[in-house]
């Protein structure tokens, strides 16, 4: 399978910053985690792009079109979530609205990634209109992680064997395919 990683945010866009206990960029988690997803995905025999692979700018529309470009079989977008208080925290994995192949490998992740972590709050997995999702001609979906402005996953988030773990979760998800 073709698989396009999309680590969210990057260069002039941090996406969400979490402040407690300590300064966090959403773009430099997604884009740790996303390096960590390729290689497993590669160690699987999958082929990836990546539509970054260092802390650049990347409008949404050309991450879409880079991934149509290679004819991806699958486009994952790796980001960490954000609210307006300390509390809500958990993991959440978006799919385009009527995508039968989307809410497939979405629910397919989500359940990867709470087993490996089996403390987190399962969000659920939603329908969203992202421009990501909605631009992208594959199957599509959108993976949050945890949420930056809570303090405990904050540290969750920061931690590389975390970041590791969420990767090696999230390629067992994508892996055998379709
Ligand atoms: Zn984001």
């Amino acid at each position: 399978m073709i698989v396009c990683i999309d680590p969210g945010h990057g260069g002039s866009d941090p996406g969400a910053v979490g402040k407690v206990p300590f300064r966090l960029q959403e773009k430099d988690v997604t884009l740790a985690v996303s390096l960590f997803l390729h290689d497993e995905l590669l160690q699987l025999g999958h082929t990836v792009i990546l539509t970054r692979k260092q802390d650049r700018t990347l409008s949404l529309s050309a991450r879409a079109a880079f991934a149509n470009r290679f004819n991806a079989d699958l486009f994952v977008s790796i980001h960490a979530n954000a609210a307006a208080s300390v509390t809500p925290e958990g993991m959440e994995v978006f799919h385009f609205p009527g995508s039968a192949r989307g809410q497939f490998m979405a629910s397919r992740i989500l359940d990867r990634m709470l087993e490996a972590f089996p403390g987190h709050k399962n969000r659920g997995v939603k329908e969203a209109n992202f421009a990501v999702l909605r631009l992208s001609r594959m199957p599509a979906v959108l993976v949050e992680l945890e949420f930056l402005t809570h303090p405990e996953q904050l540290r969750f988030l920061a931690d590389e064997a975390n970041q590791r773990r969420l990767a090696n979760a999230i390629a067992g998800g994508i892996h055998p395919g379709f």
